[in-house]
């Protein structure tokens, strides 16, 4: 049993119903076990894109990091997302930012397919914010920086709670 750290977001279609769909959806490999707000947050990169909602979640599961990319892949698929290019618009999109094995060991991995924890986390408002307010005092393994300290240090101008 592991507890995964997952950033999600939405900026095309419906994207508060399709953050609760996926949210519900996970909800079928492990328990959701916590949450974060939603956030509006100003597209990061291709800017010329409608703004993003952002939220993270803790999800505790049996699942390997390696199972659990081929699930969020499948969860992307059927949200209706086509490949196309970096930071591009998507209906939804799901990285898995930090996995930690139960005793409290995280996963520290490089491969192909899948780097955790995820590569660009500590430089992202976008994460750091909501994932923050579930994770504060989980540890980044590489940089040795609690979640709260890489908050602290990046610009999160851009994110705003969602309101209404
Ligand atoms: P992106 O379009 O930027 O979300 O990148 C998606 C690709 O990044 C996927 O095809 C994954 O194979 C790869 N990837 C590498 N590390 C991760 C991670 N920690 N979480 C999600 N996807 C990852």
């Amino acid at each position: 049993m592991a507890t995964a750290y997952l950033g999600l977001g939405a900026n095309l279609g419906d994207r508060e119903a399709t953050l609760g769909g996926a949210v519900a959806e996970l909800g079928g490999i492990g328990d959701v076990v916590a949450a974060s707000a939603l956030y509006e947050t100003e597209p990061v990169g291709y800017v010329d894109q409608p703004a993003f909602l952002n939220a993270c979640v803790a999800l505790r599961t049996e699942l390997s990091p390696e199972e659990l990319l081929k699930f969020v892949k499948g969860m992307e698929s059927r949200a209706g997302r086509a490949e196309s290019f970096r930071n591009a618009p998507r209906p939804l999109d799901i990285d898995i930012l930090l996995y930690v094995n139960d005793g409290g060991e995280p996963v520290v991995m490089e491969s192909e397919r899948l780097t955790i924890p995820h590569l660009r986390m500590h430089e992202r408002g976008f994460v750091l914010v909501p994932l923050g307010e579930i994770a504060e005092d989980v540890r980044h393994p590489v940089l040795g920086q609690t979640v709260r300290e890489l908050r602290d240090a990046v610009g999160v101008e851009g994110v705003r709670p969602l309101t209404g």
